[in-house]
């Protein structure tokens, strides 16, 4: 099978005015259909310059991107990309920043159009589609986000932090219901996350960096019984906490390095 992401060995060197800094070094990844990584390591260690080569929003000054079989050469409609922060428009409705994507790409009509009513009826916002951003709450805004980000069907999703400004409660709530909308679409996907335990609970794999430059520290491959069951229930199965511990001890020496 074709992966649906292969980054061969990449590098990326940041020049500004003053500096040239490497960023990351010597990336390998295979990632295959259906599958869920997460990327997790300190802060500056490249999980978003990583996302964003394979994104095609930045060209690697060494090594090649690979989306299904391609060589990544700038933003394509077979990926989504999901941030921290919404990035709703406030002076458009609900519905409309979820259409936002088929109408650039030129794909808005009356199928489409249905199909992003019934996925926001399925993310709970049914009711909301004339509201502006401003009256939701940010889980519900990140709910849109999402339903903007599936509207156009990529079979890919880059997540970037998507729950870090969210309390701790709606951030569970999402954690489930992003696992469960992805596995029944069969959509695979790359989550950057600063919580561990998030990245254990939702993820087949765990990619674990560490800095100056970024590089693949290791990777952690989830057991089946936590893949098994929502990112919830996860964090109550046997053999989640020895495995926190054991990638947390490893962050730790990451940091003293
Ligand atoms: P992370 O997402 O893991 O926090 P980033 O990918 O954002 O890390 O950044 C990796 C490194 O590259 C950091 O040292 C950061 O300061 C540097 N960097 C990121 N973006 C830029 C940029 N546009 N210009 C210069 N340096 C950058
Ligand atoms: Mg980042």
């Amino acid at each position: 099978m074709v992966p649906v992401v292969e980054l061969s060995d990449i590098a990326h060197v940041y020049v500004t005015d003053r500096e040239a800094s490497l960023a990351v070094e010597g990336i390998q990844l295979k990632v295959e259909p259906g599958e869920f990584i997460s990327l997790v390591g300190p802060s500056g260690c490249g999980k978003t310059t990583i996302l964003s080569v394979i994104a095609g929003l930045l060209q690697p000054s060494k090594g090649t991107a690979y989306v299904n079989g391609k060589p990544v050469n700038g933003p394509s409609p077979e990926v989504g990309y999901m941030l921290q922060q919404d990035y709703l428009f406030p002076w458009r409705t609900i519905m409309d920043n979820a259409l936002i994507g088929l109408e650039l790409t030129e794909r808005l009509n009356p199928e489409s159009r249905g199909i992003v009513q019934s996925l926001l009826k399925e993310m709970g916002l049914g009711e909301s589609g004339n509201l502006y951003p401003a009256q939701l709450s940010g889980g519900m805004r990140q709910r849109v986000a999402l339903v903007r980000t599936l509207a156009t069907d990529p079979g890919l999703l880059l997540l970037d932090e998507p729950f870090s400004a969210l309390d701790y409660q709606t951030k569970l709530q999402l954690e489930d219901l992003i696992v469960e909308t992805l596995k029944e679409r069969g959509k695979t996907a790359i989550l950057v996350t600063h919580d561990l335990s998030e990245a254990i609970a939702m993820s087949d794999r765990v990619m674990l960096l560490n800095r100056n430059p970024g590089r693949i520290h290791r990777m952690f491959n989830i057991p089946e019984n936590i893949r098994r069951v929502q990112p919830f229930f996860a964090r109550k199965e046997p053999g989640f906490n020895e495995l926190f511990h054991e990638i947390w001890g490893e962050m730790q020496t990451i940091g003293k390095e």
